[in-house]
């Protein structure tokens, strides 16, 4: 989606969200543009310009060190040498979380995936499409229990590189959190492209509203549902967020790691939402790749209110699946072209 598409759609979704705003000052909202999409940040009470300030500069100093492409960041420095002797503590400890969701996941999500990205041109938007034979070779510089942590270093064996853009904006979204907590915001709304993070609720006290994207149209103003949400991020990955068209064949930005091809599991749409953002983001992009059976699999195993992840799941053929702590939470607004069932 170009720039004023997103800028819309994020005016679209603000109208939404701000249905009702009551006392004790503001909102407040600033745009940024950081991690590769536009930002929205809203705050309520007299230290929402200190809060949003504070959490726009916590996401600047992440997008400095986390970026792959920037050549100044400790993800570049990484890749270029092979690792790194020390690296910030904010880009150690979201590696270290990204290679716990590696094992939680069974590998879905993998951060050692880069090289694969970069050969369907997603990082340059120079799109391409693989052949078999060097899908295989890139394969074998996937796996991300190569990544090793040591102190403060990182180090990769060779040819292996990493990718934090599955995580980052979730990471992001939490510090950006805690920098608006620490301002004593009681209530804040931030949007980072499409990862949601709420602080409190609403200032009169009702929970935040936040729209789901239809994956049919993402676009428009036909949202697929509305979720209920204080203190929680609301996540989404969609393969309609970023892909290119070849051939007839649609080929988005989530890879299979088992296949180095664009995840095809019958999902267009996984929405996760819970207390960690860096958890619902992970989760949210590995679920996409695991598909509907084994994503309730792990939400059964894992999830649920005290854990702390409940899931959104959206197939192809219109089948909108919610976990049990969302089903009194979610609305589902596109009942024209979807159905909605309740996992136990
Ligand atoms: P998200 O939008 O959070 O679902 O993250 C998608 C981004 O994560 C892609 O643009 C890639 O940079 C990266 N990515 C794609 N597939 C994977 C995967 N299976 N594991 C980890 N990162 C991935
Ligand atoms: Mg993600």
């Amino acid at each position: 989606m170009n720039t004023v598409k997103k800028l819309s759609a994020l005016l679209l979704s603000l109208s939404l969200l701000l249905g009702g705003c009551g006392a004790g000052g503001g909102p407040k909202t600033e745009y940024l543009f950081a991690m590769d999409t536009l930002m929205e940040l809203t705050a309520y009470g007299k230290n929402a310009g200190e809060g949003i300030r504070g959490a726009a500069s916590v996401i600047k100093e992440l997008e400095g060190l986390l970026s792959v492409t920037d050549q100044g960041s400790d993800v570049f420095a990484i890749n270029r040498d092979g690792g790194a002797e020390s690296v910030a503590p904010h880009t150690r400890s979201l590696i270290a979380e990204a290679l716990l969701l590696g094992d939680m996941t069974g590998g879905a999500l993998d951060i050692t995936i880069y090289p694969i990205v970069k050969a369907w041109g997603f990082t340059t938007g120079e799109h391409n499409v693989p052949g078999d034979a060097e899908l295989a070779g890139l394969l074998s510089k996937v796996n991300y229990s190569d990544v090793e942590l040591d102190g403060s270093g990182v180090s990769l064996p060779q040819g292996v590189e990493i990718d934090l853009g599955a995580v980052a904006k979730g990471y992001a979204g939490d510090m950006a959190a805690q920098a608006m907590r620490d301002s004593g915001i009681a209530s804040a709304i931030l949007n980072l492209g499409g990862n949601v993070q709420t602080v409190g609720s609403r200032p009169d006290g009702s929970p935040w509203r936040v729209a789901v994207k239809n994956p049919l149209d993402p676009g428009r103003e036909d949202y697929l549902g509305v979720v209920l949400a204080e203190d929680m991020a609301v996540v989404t990955s969609g393969g309609y967020e970023r892909f290119f068209e070849r051939d007839g064949e649609t080929y988005w930005h989530i890879i299979d790691p088992a296949t180095g091809r664009p995840a095809d599991s019958g999902l267009v749409s996984v929405t996760v939402v819970g207390p960690s953002g860096v958890l619902c983001d992970g989760l949210s992009t590995a679920l996409f790749v695991m598909g509907r059976d084994a994503a309730l699999a792990l939400w059964r195993e894992r999830g649920g209110a005290d854990s702390g992840f409940d899931v959104i799941l959206v197939t192809e053929s219109g089948r909108v699946t919610v976990t049990a702590g969302l089903s009194d939470r979610f609305t589902l607004l596109d009942t024209e072209n979807f159905t909605l069932d309740v996992a136990e």
